[in-house]
């Protein structure tokens, strides 16, 4: 019995020592860290207090993580307190918080299950990537605005031609005595489509808000896109031709975004073609995923190339940013989804994207 309460006893002060070296390097550990329980802050170290603007650890122990994440991001915490308690691992996370002093940071981290002071505990380990954050979102407005510019010639060749119809039928209905039902319904089909494509230039160079997925058609998501492209493809002599192998296919994203990921391949494409050419455009459903191609005939991509792919600022255009590839590639993970390509020099280059296919919505099928 005695023997049993000394080695019981020596566990103890074992675990205590460890758990004291444990809590000295968190402590000397540059990265925020918190420990939290049943979501109330049980400790935060100097790094953690410093993140957070806390003058004490007095003031946070007991704060409910709801209050440190922001609002905005309640719903990825709970999804990871599902987690925690349904024994799966909580795994990383980027986060919006709110400091103590009503500052907005962004942190990137991930959590554990540990035993602290003998409860069953949660450590979080953040590293604030604010300025890094910050930095991305201008090098994506960056290149969403010079894709804007670029695409405004391409605009202005696909806006000039309706205006001609329209100067036209003006013209025709101002000489002629009889009123012509036609020549205002091709007026008026002719003006929706300027103004489809001047909202979806301005939309485009709009920065992004949030990322909402909602269940969508991917197919009338491409022929938008095509539409778009068409004006500058014509100048440049490229025809851009579509099938698809199924009337619809339903995916969960987010359309601006899934948009600028088929205008940069598309641009790419008609980059890779001065000699002008067809791009082609197949979407079909397999296996629970979409898969997207799109496919030019133009200057196809070395293996180096291919290997540089995706490396911020790898471009081999002069004017080029090296950015479209490294976005098109985040937006379709962030989709949960891939991007591979295929390529031979002096014949061309297709890009496949595969995306989860969900099933369709019911109210959207009425
Ligand atoms: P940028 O278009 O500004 O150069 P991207 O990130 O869009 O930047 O593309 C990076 C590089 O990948 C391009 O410079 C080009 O060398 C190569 N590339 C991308 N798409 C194609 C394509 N369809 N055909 C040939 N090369 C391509
Ligand atoms: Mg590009």
């Amino acid at each position: 019995m005695m023997q049993m309460e000394t080695r019981l006893h020596y566990t103890e002060t074992h675990l205590h020592e460890r758990e004291d070296s444990f809590m000295q390097l968190l402590d000397g550990l540059p990265l925020s860290v918190l420990i939290t329980n049943h979501g109330q802050i049980q400790y935060a170290n100097p790094a953690g207090l410093r993140l957070i603007h806390a003058d004490s650890l007095e003031a946070v122990i007991g704060m409910s993580t709801d209050d440190l994440v922001d609002a905005a991001d309640h719903e990825i915490l709970a999804e990871r307190k599902q987690r925690h308690y349904n024994n799966r691992p909580i795994g990383s996370v980027r986060y919006r918080i709110r400091c103590l002093n009503g500052q907005l940071r962004h942190v990137e981290g991930f959590s554990l299950k540990i035993t602290y002071q003998k409860k069953r505990c949660v450590i979080g380990i953040f590293k604030d990537i604010s300025d890094q954050k910050l930095e991305e979102d201008r090098l994506m407005q960056s290149e969403k605005l010079s894709t804007a510019g670029q695409l405004a010639a391409g605009i202005a060749h696909e806006i000039r031609n309706p205006l001609t119809a329209i100067f036209g039928f003006l013209k025709l209905l101002r000489t002629s005595s009889h009123y012509n039902d036609q020549y205002f319904a091709i007026m008026e089909s002719e003006l929706k489509r300027i103004e489809f494509i001047v909202n979806e230039l301005l939309v485009l160079s709009k920065p992004q808000v949030s990322h909402a997925s909602k269940p969508m058609d991917i197919l009338p998501l491409l022929d938008q896109v095509i539409t778009l492209m068409n004006g500058q493809a014509a100048l440049k002599n490229i025809e851009i031709v579509s099938a698809f192998s199924e009337p619809s296919i339903w995916i969960a994203g987010e359309a601006n975004q899934l948009k600028q990921v088929f205008i940069n391949l598309l641009k790419n494409a008609m980059e890779a073609m001065p000699e002008g050419g067809i791009i082609r455009i197949h979407a079909l459903a397999r296996n629970n995923e979409a898969s997207i191609s799109v496919q030019d005939e133009g200057c196809g991509m070395t293996a180096e190339q291919i290997q540089a792919l995706g490396k911020p600022f790898f471009t081999t255009k002069e004017s080029g940013t090296g950015l479209g590839f490294m976005i098109t590639h985040n937006i379709i993970h962030n989709h949960g989804g891939n991007i591979s390509v295929q390529s031979a020099l002096q014949e061309g280059t297709t890009f496949t994207v595969t995306l989860p296919v969900i099933s369709e919505p019911e109210a959207a099928s009425s």
